[in-house]
């Protein structure tokens, strides 16, 4: 990862049909930062992430990126039938980067499982898989649609620490979507929370977090 990558989402209103996920949202994260979108089911988090990566097309409004985006999507979206090398190799298809070998270098685990298929893996071990793929093409920034999603906790917290060595260590520009408020918090120094479509809030994660609406919603506060 080099550094640089930046974040501008400026008036983005996304439609499918008749129904609006995004109804004119504004975000922004500067390099080397690493910075939360919090929100529940149907918010607009994932279609705000594919649309930073141009499979969703905005009605209005732009969404930018500053230098290379690579996006770990929700539900990790290996192919089962590949070796865990074949999916890296896909990975790195667009900037011609077909050696994974430093990608083992940063992620271990990943050469010791290179031969498996992806599909046996455990869930833990497939969301490492995506990691790495997105590794693959040098990014500069890094978008990861619910990193927590279905993995227990220990393993949640190893994969974050991963990804805020590589915030701290390279300068990778990370926007975390989650709906585990409390990993986020833990890790960014910002969020925004996205509810129907719209950011409710944003700021500060200590700020956030010591907002009795966000507290309630996101931290099962009182
Ligand atoms: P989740 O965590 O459940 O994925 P999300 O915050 O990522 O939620 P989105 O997946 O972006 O939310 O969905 C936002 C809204 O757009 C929801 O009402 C959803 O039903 C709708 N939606 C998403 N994708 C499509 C699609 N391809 N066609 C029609 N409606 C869609």
């Amino acid at each position: 990862a080099r550094s640089g990558g930046t974040i501008e989402v400026a008036g983005l209103v996304v439609t499918y049909g008749s129904a609006t996920a995004l109804d004119h949202v504004t975000l922004s994260v500067r390099a080397g930062e690493m910075v939360a979108l919090l929100g529940p089911n149907g918010a607009g988090k994932s279609t705000l992430a594919n649309t930073l990566s141009g499979i969703v097309t905005p009605a209005s409004g732009t969404a930018r990126t500053g230098g290379r985006l690579a996006h770990i999507p929700e539900g990790r979206q290996l192919f089962p039938d590949l070796s865990v090398e074949d999916n890296l190799v896909l990975g790195g298809w667009r900037s011609r980067a077909r050696d994974p070998s430093s990608v083992y270098d940063l992620l271990p685990r990943l050469a010791e499982l290179r031969r498996r298929r992806a599909g046996v893996l455990s869930g833990g071990e497939q969301q490492m898989v995506a990691f790495g793929r997105a590794l693959m093409s040098r990014p500069d920034v890094l978008v990861v649609d619910e990193l927590s999603l279905g993995l227990a906790p220990m393993v949640t917290r190893d994969l974050a620490a991963h990804l805020v060595a590589l915030n701290r260590e390279r300068g990778l520009t990370v926007l975390l979507i989650e709906q585990n408020a409390r990993l986020a918090f833990g890790v960014c120094e910002r969020a925004y929370v996205l509810e129907a479509g719209r950011v409710v809030a944003e700021g500060p994660c200590a700020e956030l977090a010591a907002n009795p609406q966000v507290a309630r919603a996101y931290l099962g506060g009182p």
